[in-house]
Order: C-alpha cells, then sequence, then structure tokens
C-alpha cells in the first residue's frame, strides 16, 4: 500500500505544474515568499520548490521552513553553506547589505545546477526577492520567465523603476541639485530625505537595471492601499515609455498564524491574555534592528512616562546609532535586560509590561484584542502585519526604505512620527524621552488615536476583500497562475 501511495505521489508530482522561488535569508523575505509559495500551492495546483539560502540564516527561518503545516507540495531545498569567513560580522546597515549580497552572489554559484538537478518539470517561472536579481541570467540561459517578488511597497517600485531617471540627473553621489523631493511621474512626490542614499544607490541601480529584462513584478501591496502608484503603473506616459514589465499587486501576503510558538513566547501571550482589550502597545524593530544605548534609555523612560502598557522587544543595545544585525536574530540573548535598561526600570513597570530579549510571535501579538498600537521601524512586513490587524503605528524607521514607509502611512492616518531631537554633544539625532511619551499616548488614548485606529481598521477590511475570492489582489494572482499552467 505504500509503495503504492508512493507512486501516486510521484505521479501527482509529475502532473502538477512546476514553480521555483528563491529567497535571501532573513525573516523580512522568507515570509512573504513562502506565503506565495503557500497560496500557489493551495489555491492554484502548483508544486513548489523554495530555494533556501542557508549562510547566515537566523533560527527563526530555520523554524518556518520546518513547520510541518506547511502544504506537502512545497518542497524546501537548502542551497549549500559558503564561506563568510572573509566578510566582517555585518553588524550596522552599512555591513549587513554587502555581506548579504556577497552570501547571495557565492550562493547562487550552484543555482545551475541545482535548477537542472531538481526531480520534477521545469518550473514554469523562478520568482525571486529583490536581493536574488542576479539568478536572472542564469535562469534565462535555462529558459526559465524570471518574475521579481518585490517584498516591500508599489512606491518602492516606483523608486526603482524612475532610479535610472535620478540617477542620470545627479553629479556624483550628490543629489542635492534634484531638490528635496523626488516626483515621480503619476505618483506622490517622496522625500530626498526619506531615500537614505548611502543604502539604496548601488543596491538600487543594479535592480533597476535589471526590472526591465523581467517577465513580471509582483507586489506586496494592493489597490486600496496605493491607488496613485499603482494606475500610475498602468496610465502614465512614464511607465508605458519606459521598457517595464507587468506589475501584479498581489499582497498583502503576511505570515498566517499557524507556527508553533516557543515556551518563552507563550508566555508574552498569556500575558497579553491578562490585560484589558486595546491597552497594549507594541515594540518592536523587526528581524535585526536595534538601538543605541542611550535611544534605548530615552524609549525606555518614554514608556514609563506613557504609562500604557507594553510588550517591547527589546535587544541588547548596538554599538552604531541605528543598525541592523540580520544575523543575530532568533538568538536566545543570555544577557540581562536590567544590565542595559534604566536602573529600577524592570521593577517599576513590573505590573506594566514585559520585555523579550529576542524575539517575539509577530503576528499573533498583533491580531491579540489587547494590542491597539505598535512602535515599529517600518519594515514592509511589519507594517503590513499592523494593517492586516487593525493596528495603529508609531513609526521609527531605521534603515532601507523604512523612511518613505514611514511618510507614507502618516500621510494614511494610521500612523504618528515620532520628532527626533538633535543631541547636542555630538550632532546625533535622537527621539526624547518626551516625544516618545507624546506619540505613544496619542496612538493609544484621545480622539486622534480613535481616528488612526479606525483608519488601520477600514484598511484592514479592503486587505481582506482584496484577498478575497474575487478580490483584486486574488484576481491578479489568478491571471499569473493561469499565465504560468498554460505555459504563457
Ligand atoms: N518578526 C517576528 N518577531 C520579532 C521580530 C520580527 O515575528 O520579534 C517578524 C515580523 O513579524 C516580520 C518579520 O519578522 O514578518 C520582519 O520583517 P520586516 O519587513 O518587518 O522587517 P525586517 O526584519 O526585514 O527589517
Ligand atoms: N523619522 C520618522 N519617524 C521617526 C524617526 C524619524 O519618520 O520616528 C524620519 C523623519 O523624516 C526624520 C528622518 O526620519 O526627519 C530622519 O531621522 P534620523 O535622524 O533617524 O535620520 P538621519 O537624519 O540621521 O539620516
Amino acid at each position: 500500500i505504500s509503495a503504492m501511495g508512493d507512486e501516486q505521489s510521484l505521479m501527482s508530482q509529475q502532473q502538477k505544474p512546476h514553480i521555483t522561488v528563491l529567497s535571501s535569508p532573513g525573516m523580512g523575505h522568507v515570509t512573504p515568499l513562502i506565503e506565495l509559495a503557500r497560496r500557489l500551492i493551495v489555491d492554484h495546483g502548483f508544486q513548489v520548490t523554495v530555494l533556501a539560502i542557508t549562510t547566515d540564516a537566523p533560527p527563526a527561518q530555520v523554524q518556518l521552513l520546518n513547520n510541518p503545516s506547511l502544504p506537502s507540495d512545497l518542497h524546501v531545498v537548502h542551497l549549500p553553506q559558503v564561506d563568510v569567513s572573509s566578510t566582517d560580522s555585518g553588524d550596522g546597515p552599512a555591513g549587513v547589505v554587502p555581506r548579504l549580497l556577497y552570501i547571495v552572489q557565492e550562493t547562487l554559484r550552484s543555482l545551475r545546477s541545482v535548477l537542472i538537478s531538481l526531480q520534477r518539470p521545469l518550473s514554469r517561472a523562478l520568482i525571486v526577492d529583490p536581493f536574488c536579481i542576479e539568478a536572472l541570467e542564469t535562469a534565462t540561459d535555462l529558459s526559465i520567465p524570471t518574475y521579481l517578488f518585490l517584498t516591500g511597497s508599489a512606491s518602492f517600485l516606483a523608486l526603482t523603476m524612475y532610479f535610472p531617471t535620478i540617477h542620470a540627473a545627479q553629479v556624483g553621489r550628490d543629489y542635492s541639485n534634484i531638490g528635496d523631493k523626488v516626483c515621480i511621474p503619476g505618483c506622490k512626490p517622496l522625500w530626498l530625505d526619506d531615500l537614505v542614499p548611502e543604502l539604496l544607490i548601488p543596491q538600487l541601480l543594479n535592480l533597476s537595471n535589471r526590472v526591465p529584462v523581467l517577465k513580471g513584478v509582483l507586489v506586496n501591496t494592493w489597490e486600496e492601499l496605493e491607488p496613485v502608484t499603482l494606475s500610475a503603473f498602468k496610465e502614465n506616459p512614464f511607465f508605458l515609455r519606459v521598457p517595464s514589465p507587468p506589475t501584479y499587486p498581489i499582497g498583502p501576503l503576511t505570515k498566517i498564524d499557524t507556527e508553533p510558538v516557543a515556551s518563552t513566547e507563550s508566555n508574552l501571550l498569556k500575558w497579553l491574555e491578562k490585560q484589558p482589550p486595546e491597552s497594549v502597545v507594541y515594540v518592536s524593530f523587526g528581524s535585526g534592528g536595534t538601538l543605541s544605548a542611550e535611544q534605548m534609555t530615552e524609549l525606555a523612560f518614554g514608556l514609563e512616562l506613557s504609562g500604557k502598557r507594553f510588550l517591547w522587544v527589546a535587544r541588547p543595545p548596538s554599538q552604531a546609532n541605528a543598525s541592523a544585525s540580520f544575523f543575530e536574530t532568533g538568538c536566545d540573548d543570555a544577557r540581562d535586560p536590567a544590565s542595559f535598561l534604566p536602573d529600577g526600570f524592570l521593577d517599576r513597570t513590573r505590573e506594566l509590561g514585559v520585555v523579550t530579549l529576542s524575539w517575539a510571535p509577530q503576528v499573533a501579538v498583533l491580531r491579540h484584542p489587547s494590542v491597539a498600537g505598535f512602535v515599529t521601524h517600518c519594515g514592509w512586513n511589519s507594517v503590513l502585519e499592523s494593517i492586516v490587524h487593525g493596528v495603529a503605528m508609531i513609526t521609527w524607521p531605521l534603515y532601507a526604505e523604512q523612511k518613505m514607509n514611514a511618510t507614507m502611512l502618516v500621510d494614511e492616518g494610521v500612523a504618528v512620527r515620532i520628532k527626533k531631537l538633535q543631541v547636542e554633544q555630538d550632532g546625533k539625532r535622537i527621539a526624547g524621552r518626551r516625544e516618545i511619551e507624546t506619540a505613544v499616548r496619542m496612538v493609544m488614548e484621545g480622539e486622534e488615536g480613535k481616528r488612526m485606529r479606525q483608519r488601520a481598521r477600514e484598511l484592514q477590511s479592503s486587505a481582506v476583500s482584496a484577498l478575497s475570492h474575487d478580490g483584486l489582489s486574488s484576481g491578479c494572482l489568478t491571471r499569473l497562475g493561469n499565465k504560468w499552467r498554460d505555459g504563457g
């Protein structure tokens, strides 16, 4: 019987059309790509191979890929580990991206042989995240159509497509002659200050130059969230003129809450159970964000002064002002939070909040009825998870395109910005305790907070309808699925 079962499953694997998905390490990319894979399998009858980059993979990624509730037609292939001894530890934004790009580049040396060796029908498509765009040439060589899954906003995609135009207009690395705004045709203007040039430029140009050669771009957004930018792609003469592939807004694809939670995580959820409805502010800076020691102190006092209940993922402070060290994520840090939080803070706030050092089950936290506000670094997945659970935000962008995301959320009326003040001695800008207190109160109490939460709930219902059976995002994915099935 078992042999027959195997035979049947082999047959069905030969028959089901096959898609391959490739993601760089890091939860912000793996999570939405896995959710895409899950939908392609469950709703559209594909089998999907996920090529996982294992070097520097955080524990949370390993856990996600081993999750027993993933569908059986999802096959995870671990790409070989690469030697990173020649790169630095990746601490701080300046180190993280080069290290990540190095890992991807070295790992992708094996891509050709891996794609050839997969014991399945040839992939109808290869879907890559932005850091894996280099896979395009290999896949094209093997006649596999390549699609980008942009794990950010449509606005960020518009910037990517417009970037060669901006780049041509500036002198060296100095973009100041552009003025303080970047006006992409048909889109809302972006603040130059929000673009973090030191992080975006080389990487963005690399991506921009390859976009025209792609067969399509999937974007983790939906019509009601970014109507202006999405119409610009369809109607604006600039986007019709530049060689650009079709764009498919298929979002918001966020992690579904089926993962087993570790015991420390379940304690956090038990604590939430005991709190009154809409009383807790959740504080987290994504899978890798850390703050300086000085900034941690201000945040601690800010939370305390607000008098609001809080659940804070407080990683030990970084050396740099604000940084990302994706590669430490999910580790159980043995350090005692009392060593880097203000004296007596944990005692004084014992009744008010909980602090965890490494990782919270974020989706379960955000969907909990006790949670009403989210102090967030505005990573796109955090933004989407907050919106789909109707939670208003306090923006605290750290790196990459997060400042753009923060501005959009404030403009949408679902978030409040914390003012950052210049610290006199060393010219650094940090958010002071009073500013933090004010922003937390604004979201958690009063009319303005109510309006923001109401707006978040409106967006939440638009997300639900975009993903419903006849919703626009579902329709987009169905069109793509049909195209791949028909071999188009
Ligand atoms: N995340 C989590 N627990 C944490 C921190 C992060 O589950 O303590 C998840 C979060 O739900 C999100 C992802 O990690 O899905 C982070 O992605 P995002 O795009 O927000 O930020 P990034 O980590 O890429 O900067
Ligand atoms: N910002 C924001 N919310 C915050 C902190 C910063 O939207 O909580 C934006 C805001 O536009 C601010 C800008 O980020 O003016 C600069 O912040 P930061 O000092 O961190 O960056 P820097 O100027 O050092 O690059």
